[in-house]
């Protein structure tokens, strides 16, 4: 059942088994775990189907170097289906590597391990809509994927791996339906969870209070907790709420990706054998090839995960010659602002760049044409969407688009600040850093492609260390992946939750999403967050029946239910 919280009386406790706090990817996840269960399951998400501003504006904040991170506010939507609402789709999964406690990488290591991980991966695949969970360009299609380069058999990269597109999917618009004709899950919409209240001494969640945007408020009161707010979010409300933070760990190591578009890729091979695009596996979703640098480069030269794809000469520098990427350029005040500002960000602009940007146009209108057509048809009307826009440079100057991990540091952090949003709430401080190690693995990565062409001797880098700094601080950190920010561990003097997800030291208190992962590794995180909440759900599920299965087996009566909610008031 879906309702909207303004129908929950002003001052009504709600009881259940468990409240899943927040519907995005990871919260909707979890409450798909249980359509037909014999729990209660309440889930609060802020958002209604369609963006509300004044929804919206409550994620506000301060950040630290607005030249570094984009506001608190963007890059990550408060309204149902969470970010799905506008995210790319680019899924992966982590790799072996990242769970390792590598001894280069201060603060790194999982306290589960990749095979642990995998059995979730899966179904959290199929959830995305990604395809079939194979992430090698030898099996992921009958006979092979074409390879990106011909010929080209790098020593310290891998050019196997692939990535998988989701539709990409909007969770709340694919399984909403699901969720609104299960007599387990109530969703309430336009319910705030403003705070956490905990018994005395410390170790249950015992209540959530529950505001609206009108002004209505009411409680939660759950046998379980599984909050999934996002990576910004999620230690807002812990901190806020005064939770999991005895040893000042919630909101530290605050992670996205390193990212940026450097360097000039000249290949001596005829076109035809280069291919720097999509190909559709058999159930129809979008795959890619790109270049991964191999565990060993990482641990030889002591630097993080990181991962290159051919890309197009910048687009705001008319200077590539193609009518396609002006035309892209004119066009960027179409785009939503997450995707246009890197874009703007690029820069050069004015009078002369924009004359020569038309000339382009005007000088290759057929393929801006054909472009434009096959934009509209694979990525406006289908349902499966086209992921990204692929030209082949003339020229045949490639760039290299580069996408790397960031080192777990304490100093990178969220904090809350005087100021309240309007539902009470203490707003939010980005303090987002980067480290030296993080620009060394940029570094690293380039020089190892340049020398891994140069012994092919049919390719060639040119780059310049200066410039590749330039282009991956110009936009400061990737945004839209939050990660860290409660991260789990062993202990909770280095890490806001246990291998379980759960808050040290609290018995019914999770946390689900990218907040809890230790270290960033270099794939897109969504994928990972699913396959986190689904073990987290099935976890939950098991120990909340654990007390039935005994009841049963004992041939006692079931203990009572928890009080329904109360129907809706008129
Ligand atoms: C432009 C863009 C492109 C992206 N592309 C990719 C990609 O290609 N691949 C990839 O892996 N990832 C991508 N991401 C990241 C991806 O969108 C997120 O990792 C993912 O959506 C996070 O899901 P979540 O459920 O953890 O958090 P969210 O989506 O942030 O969900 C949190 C939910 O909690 C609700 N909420 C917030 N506060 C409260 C409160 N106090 N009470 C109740 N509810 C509340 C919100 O409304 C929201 O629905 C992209 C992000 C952006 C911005």
């Amino acid at each position: 059942m879906i309702l909207d919280a303004e129908t929950v009386e002003d001052g009504a406790r709600l009881d259940c088994d468990l409240c899943i706090v927040g519907g995005g990817a990871a919260g909707i996840a979890i409450a798909l775990q249980f359509l037909r269960s014999p729990l209660r399951i309440v889930l609060l998400e802020s958002g209604h189907a369609d963006f509300d501003p004044k929804t919206q504006a409550l994620y506000a904040g301060e950040v630290a170097d607005p030249a570094l991170h984009a506001p608190a506010d963007a890059y990550r939507q408060r309204r149902w289906g969470g970010t799905t609402t506008l995210w790319g789709g680019r899924c992966m999964p982590l790799d072996p590597i990242d769970f390792e406690a590598r001894g280069w990488m201060p603060h790194s290591g999982w306290p589960i391990a990749a095979e642990e991980l995998a059995r979730w991966y899966p179904a959290a695949n199929a959830l995305c809509e990604a395809g079939a969970f194979d992430y090698s360009a030898r099996s992921a299609v009958p006979g092979g994927m074409r390879p990106m380069i011909a010929g080209f058999e790098p020593v310290n990269f891998s050019a196997d791996g692939i990535e998988r597109f989701s539709t990409p999917t909007n969770f709340a618009a694919r399984y909403g339906h699901r969720l609104a004709a299960s007599p387990a899950v109530r969703v309430l919409l336009g319910a705030n969870c403003t705070a956490i209240e905990t018994n005395a001494g410390g170790s249950r969640a015992e209540l959530l209070r529950v505001r609206t945007l009108s002004g209505r408020g009411f409680t939660v009161h759950p046998a379980q907790v599984a909050v999934a707010l996002g990576g910004l979010e999620t230690p807002r409300l812990l901190l806020a709420s005064g939770i999991g933070n005895a040893h000042d760990q919630v909101g530290r190591y605050y992670m996205c990706h390193i990212a940026g578009t450097s360097g000039r890729l000249r290949l001596a091979v005829p076109g035809a054998m280069v291919h720097p695009g999509y190909e559709r596996a058999e159930d129809g979703s979008y795959i890619r090839r790109r270049l991964h640098l191999s565990a060993e480069a990482q641990a030889r030269e002591e630097v993080g995960n990181a991962v290159l794809r051919l890309h197009f000469p910048r687009i705001p520098d008319p200077g590539h010659g193609s009518g396609v990427l002006s035309g892209l350029y004119l066009a960027r005040h179409l785009l939503p602002y997450e995707y246009r500002k890197r874009l703007e960000n690029e820069g050069p602009g004015g009078a002369h760049h924009l004359l020569a940007h038309l000339r382009n146009l005007v000088t290759d209108p057929g393929s801006a044409l054909s472009f434009a057509t096959s934009m509209l048809f694979q990525r406006k009307l289908a349902a499966r969407k086209f992921p990204s826009v692929i030209v082949r440079p003339p020229g045949g100057v490639y760039s290299l688009d580069f996408h790397g991990e960031q080192e777990p540091n304490p100093d990178s952090r969220i904090t809350l600040i005087g100021s309240q949003d309007p539902l009470g709430m203490p707003r939010l401080r980005v303090d987002w850093r980067h480290t030296e190690g993080d620009l060394r693995t940029a570094q690293v990565t380039f020089r190892l492609l340049a020398e891994d062409l140069a012994r092919w001797g049919r390719g060639w880098l040119d780059y310049d260390t200066a410039e590749l700094t330039r282009d991956i601080l110009r936009d400061g950190a990737y945004g839209g992946h939050h990660i860290g920010t409660a991260r789990m561990g062993h202990s909770p003097r280095s890490s806001v939750v246990d291998a379980q997800g759960r808050v040290h030291g609290m018995q019914n208190l999770s946390l689900a999403g990218s907040a809890v992962f230790p270290t960033s590794g270099q794939a897109n995180p969504t994928l990972t967050l699913v396959a986190l909440a689904l073990r987290l759900a099935a976890r939950i599920e098991r120990e909340a029946l654990a007390p039935l299965a005994v009841s049963l087996s004992a041939e006692t009566t079931l203990p009572p239910r928890p009080a329904p909610l109360p129907a809706p008031a008129a």
